[in-house]
């Protein structure tokens, strides 16, 4: 029997009694044996409800003034403000993020909800000049309808936001179904909404995994999909929703890297690559796992790296100082493992980690050593496949062609950076590097909200998310046409 406090699903603005018998716990990755809560394994009736729920409260909300709507969020950035420390404490212990980037998963929401309360007072559409003298056309946003967002673990604030808040902010209702990891998270995102006001059924909260997930997929009544999370997960989503005609936005996996040049600001980079491949332990789908470094600093830089990881604090992700927390699961650590292991037979060179830590205090949590890996070529498995782990492949190269034809050579297309000194080369390089976000002189991870967020190749289906692009995601053009004459008139033939 569970012994953690129950968090109930939240359904057309009520907090659902728990079924005993279909609950699942939620655990603390640093500690795997303490349960930080018990959760609802929604089964597809409960899909029903909030399906249903969603679709009832639709026309009042499409209704409702968008800047009316608006002011709901601004209400909910205060709240999510106030909430922001505790929230962080327990995103901390529900997934293992480091309290001070936590702190940051909270504020991009509070980002968010600011922004998108201003996107009611414009959501805007355009007018334009007919072909006929009086007669007047314009397109409209109108939204879609139910959206099922579904969501990973590794943002489990900062990307349901992403997502639940435009699509509520251009009148859509939702049903939200987050990663089955970091329930806890999605729990108090629906909390926030409930205390703010938001009328019943805009919002739903149906806990559990891809039973669930899979429900609201195959659901007639819902509109669109919005999904991140693994490109297998994407694939799957894709084809149902082709299947069945139904909008579909995905976000899934990378291959990042960093082009690290000749006349870079080697400080600077190592300082980057460090972030960029060790922050959230590597699990971010802009993560840096490829270093491909010009040949004459590649000693310096990698160097340079080897120095500075044994000073990463690596521990209990609660502590303010803590820059490297555990994986997310044992699942997780397997298959970092693997990939290293396989990366080593196909002739890689390990530089430091490469483990599990095994020794106290470490042991007992899902722990992975930063990881450094020489002698990687672009057709290792570990050049090309994501490992969403602390795991740096080092690529080296002796021009800059070779550079950008090793970045671009992967399936996935996320997010890449170039570390120079010469502002002309790079640009030249962003130019040609295929992915949705690049970087000079910085890390590849590091998005801002106001800014397109997404990917090219098969690291999306090229919706974007973020800035007010991301309205295009969640509504439909409408064209009217105004005919003021009392005449009819034939476009194109009059
Ligand atoms: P990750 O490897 O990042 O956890 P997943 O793709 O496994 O990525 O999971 C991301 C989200 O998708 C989670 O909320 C999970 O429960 C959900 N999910 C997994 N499989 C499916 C599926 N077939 N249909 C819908 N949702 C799914």
């Amino acid at each position: 029997m569970p012994t953690s406090p129950f968090y109930p699903n939240y359904i057309n603005g009520a907090w659902q009694s728990a079924n005993p018998s279909e609950t699942f716990e939620s655990y603390n990755p640093a500690q795997p044996n303490v349960s930080i809560g018990t959760f609802q394994a929604s089964t597809a009736e409960a899909i029903n409800q909030a399906v249903l729920a969603a679709k009832q409260a639709f026309p009042a909300w499409k209704a409702l003034p968008a800047p009316k709507r608006g002011e709901l969020f601004f209400k909910l950035a205060a709240y999510i403000a106030t909430k922001k420390e505790a929230w962080a404490t327990e995103m901390a212990t529900e997934m293992g993020k480091p309290y001070a980037e936590a702190l940051g998963d909270v504020q991009e929401a509070i980002e968010m909800a600011t922004f998108m309360g201003g996107e009611g007072r414009r959501l805007h559409g355009f007018q334009t000049p007919s072909e006929f003298p009086n007669k007047w056309l314009m397109a409209i946003r109108q939204p879609i309808g139910v959206c099922g967002i579904i969501t990973p673990w590794n943002f489990p604030i900062a990307v349901p936001s992403w997502k639940l808040f435009p699509a509520i902010i251009a009148g859509n209702t939702v049903v939200f179904k987050p990663a089955e990891q970091s329930p806890l998270m999605g729990f108090r995102m629906a909390e926030a909404f409930d205390a703010v006001g938001f009328p019943a059924g805009v919002i739903n909260l149906v806990q559990g995994n891809e039973v669930a997930g899979k429900a609201i997929v195959n659901h007639a009544d819902v509109g669109l999909i919005s999904f991140t999370g693994s490109t297998a997960t994407g694939t799957w989503i894709a084809t149902r929703c082709a299947e069945q005609h139904k909008l579909c936005a995905l976000e899934l996996g990378g291959k990042n890297a960093c082009i690290v040049w000749e006349d870079a600001n080697l400080d600077l980079a190592i300082e980057g690559l460090l972030w960029g491949a060790f922050g959230t332990a590597g699990q971010r789908c802009t993560a840096t796992s490829r270093l491909i470094v010009h040949r004459s600093v590649k000693k310096a830089v990698v160097e340079g790296l080897l120095a500075k990881i044994p000073s990463l604090k690596i521990g209990n992700p609660s502590l303010v100082a803590t820059q490297v927390g555990p994986l997310i699961d044992t699942d997780a650590v397997a298959k970092v493992q693997r990939m290293v292991a396989t990366a080593l037979t196909q002739g890689a060179t390990l530089l430091c980690g490469g483990k599990r830590f095994t020794e106290p205090p470490l042991h007992e949590g899902f722990y992975f050593q930063p990881t450094v890996l020489d002698d990687v070529v672009p057709t290792m498995e570990i050049a090309q496949e994501e490992v969403f782990g602390p795991v740096l492949s080092v690529i080296t190269v002796d021009s800059l062609e070779e550079a950008v034809a090793i970045a671009n050579g992967v399936r996935y297309g996320l997010s890449a950076a170039i570390y120079s000194q010469d502002m002309g080369l790079a640009m030249g390089v962003v130019e040609q590097l295929e992915a949705g976000l690049t970087y000079i002189n910085a890390p590849t991870i590091g998005a801002e909200t106001h800014v397109p967020f997404g990917g090219v190749k098969q690291s999306g289906n090229g919706h974007r998310e973020a800035s007010n692009l991301v309205l295009d995601t969640y509504t439909q053009w409408k064209t009217i046409s105004i005919e003021t004459t009392r005449t009819l008139r034939k476009a194109q033939m009059d």
